[in-house]
């Protein structure tokens, strides 16, 4: 989390000691987000839900979902988005996670849009689909972002290891379109929400387009774990001759940490559900969130306890915290309460 000019700036010694007492007051109510690259839809949410709580808030970008549960893990972030694939592999200690071993203090409060795992290339790379990547030169995305944890997973069920690739790059969401522009690589990938500003990117700056992501490793990924699912991106959405495609992809989930505190999950979840038609304009990748399924679909972790309060209150979830066939009062999909 070094590459933001703000975070630069406190590296400057005396001006952030000079500084210090005024922010350290403001910071202690300050409710920080940690989002992902400002190219992506984690820093919009960010925003939205900023825009929406009734208490000082500010998104945080950084590396990605990886980067976030690790601050989370160790206190230095208490609210974050992460994609629901690393949201398991943190709660379960699994793949990148299994060193740290499981995160039995992570908590869900709930899920946002689907992020569809992205493949983007320059149309002059001869490049139809996943396959056609072995021996070239991909951007497989920075350390500690999800899309580099969903790659690799891909890379793994496909059998192939980064030597599979001509060059595997692992630049971040924001400077990989100029990469993919710049024929430094053929493709990228990114799973994220869309419209996103790096694909709008790579197509208007360079004519890239997108490509279906399918084949048996997909298939098989689909088939075995609960936080994959097939996924499409409309056609359309980033110029008149973008297909759609079809892929697979995750859920986008926020979570806290169990010493998050529960009044502060409380009114941000409160502030969200009871504002949510406010909240769903603020990006197009929101306009299809339903409740039900946000308090639910890509939880992996158990609900936050600030976040249990709410939906007790609402009748959406029973004394045990699920969510039942027939709840007392059923999330509305479209929310029944407006600002
Ligand atoms: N899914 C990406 C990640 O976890 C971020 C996408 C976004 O910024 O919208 O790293």
């Amino acid at each position: 989390m070094t590459r933001y000019p703000l975070l630069l700036a406190l590296g400057l010694g005396g001006l952030s000691l000079f500084i210090a007492p005024t922010s350290d007051a403001q910071d202690a109510d300050e409710l920080v987000i940690g989002t992902a690259s400002p190219a992506g839809v984690y820093h919009q949410a960010g925003r939205a839900i900023c825009r929406v709580v009734e208490a000082p808030c500010r998104p945080e970008p950084g590396d990605g979902s990886v980067a976030n549960l690790r601050a989370l893990r160790n206190g230095e972030l208490g609210i974050a988005l992460a994609q629901s694939d690393i949201h398991y592999y943190a709660f379960s200690g699994t793949e990148g996670f299994q060193e740290a071993g499981p995160d039995s203090r992570l908590r869900s409060l709930f899920s946002l849009h689907g992020e569809p795992f992205t493949l983007v290339v320059r149309r002059d790379a001869g490049i139809q689909g996943l396959d056609d990547l072995e021996e070239r030169a991909v951007n497989i995305g920075n350390p500690g972002s999800g899309q580099r944890g969903t790659m690799l997973r891909l890379m793994d069920a496909r059998g192939w290891s980064l030597g599979s690739f001509r060059l595997a790059n692992d630049l971040p969401a924001e400077q990989q379109a100029m990469e993919l522009c710049h024929g430094k690589v053929d493709a990228m990938v990114y799973t994220v929400g869309h419209p996103n500003e790096s694909v709008a990117q790579a197509i208007r700056l360079c004519d890239a387009t997108l490509v279906d992501v399918e084949g048996p490793a997909v298939d098989m990924l689909v088939e075995a774990y609960p936080f994959f699912s097939r996924a499409s991106i409309p056609g359309g959405l980033y110029g008149e001759d973008q297909p759609a495609i079809r892929t697979f992809g995750v859920r986008a989930t926020l979570v806290a940490s169990a010493d998050t505190d529960p009044d502060r999950v409380y009114r941000l979840v409160a502030d969200v559900f009871d504002n949510l038609l406010r909240f769903k304009a603020y990006h197009p990748a929101f306009g299809t969130l339903k409740p039900r399924e946000m308090i639910q679909a890509g939880l992996s972790a158990p609900l936050h306890e600030g976040a249990l309060r709410y939906y007790r209150e609402q009748g959406w979830v029973d004394e045990s915290g699920r969510v039942p066939d027939r709840p007392a009062s059923r999330p509305a999909d479209s929310a029944t309460t407006t600002p």
